[in-house]
């Protein structure tokens, strides 16, 4: 078939007809983009992955005490939600690199694990005297009640420097201040912010939430309380 020759109307005719098609294409594509954005600000989609990583546990929130998750060995007595393991990994890695030696000193924590952690500590208060009342209330100024760890998560990790000659943690310590985040982990409980975060400063307690939520948290210098409820609120 011979196509007929375009004559002056009908190459107008296209040219007008491709410029609408991409005028409607671009706008379309600018409509996406926007809901996508808006959705992610909102938090109305990916809220099933990235949200888990964003949960929080504290006074008044438990962990929830059956959730299915998956764990990860990330050495030989201490697991992790496996989402974090290679991440972590990544961090160690690089915290020895420039010249500590980075242990992990408490990991993921049963339910179980944790109420005996309390139970002990519990006791310990009644034999030095205390009744059962103030021997927990006691208890619960230095260990979270069963449920309320983080720990539990297993997404928080106490980190540590397992040089036997270093008794000051500090070294390690502003280490991971500073570059936690790298690797998806923030400072969960820093010093300064304890009306926020309702704990006290924990220097060695970091906290997975994948490193986008790590990074906007260390740059904006926010508490995870804080950054749930200016991205993710209701
Ligand atoms: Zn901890």
């Amino acid at each position: 078939m011979e196509r007929a020759a375009a004559t002056p109307e009908t190459e107008k005719e296209n040219r007008k007809k491709w410029f609408l098609l991409i005028a409607m294409l671009f706008s379309l594509a600018v409509l996406i983009i926007s809901i996508v954005f808006l959705a992610r600000i909102k938090g109305w989609v990916g809220r099933s992955e990235s949200t888990t990583l964003l949960s929080i546990v504290d006074a008044e929130t438990a962990a929830p005490e059956d959730r299915q998750q998956s764990l990860s060995f990330i050495d030989d007595e201490h697991m992790v939600d496996a989402r974090c393991a290679d991440d972590l990994e990544a961090l160690l890695a690089a915290c020895a690199r420039v010249g500590y030696e980075p242990v992990v000193t408490a990991a993921y924590r049963s339910a179980s694990e944790q109420r005996e952690l309390f139970n002990v500590l519990a006791d310990s208060y009644m034999q030095q005297g205390a009744d059962a009342e103030s021997a927990r209330k006691l208890a619960r100024q230095k260990i979270p009640l069963p449920g309320h760890s983080e720990h539990q998560l297993g997404l928080a990790v106490d980190l540590a420097d397992g040089d036997p000659t270093k008794e000051d943690q500090t070294g390690i310590q502003s280490w991971l201040a500073a570059h936690a985040w790298e690797y998806g982990f923030i400072l969960r409980y820093p010093e300064g912010k304890e009306s926020l975060t309702g704990h006290g400063f924990e220097p060695e307690h970091y906290r997975y939430v994948g490193p986008s939520a790590a990074k906007q948290i260390y740059e904006l210098d926010l508490t995870l309380e804080e950054y749930v409820s200016m991205f993710y609120s209701k």
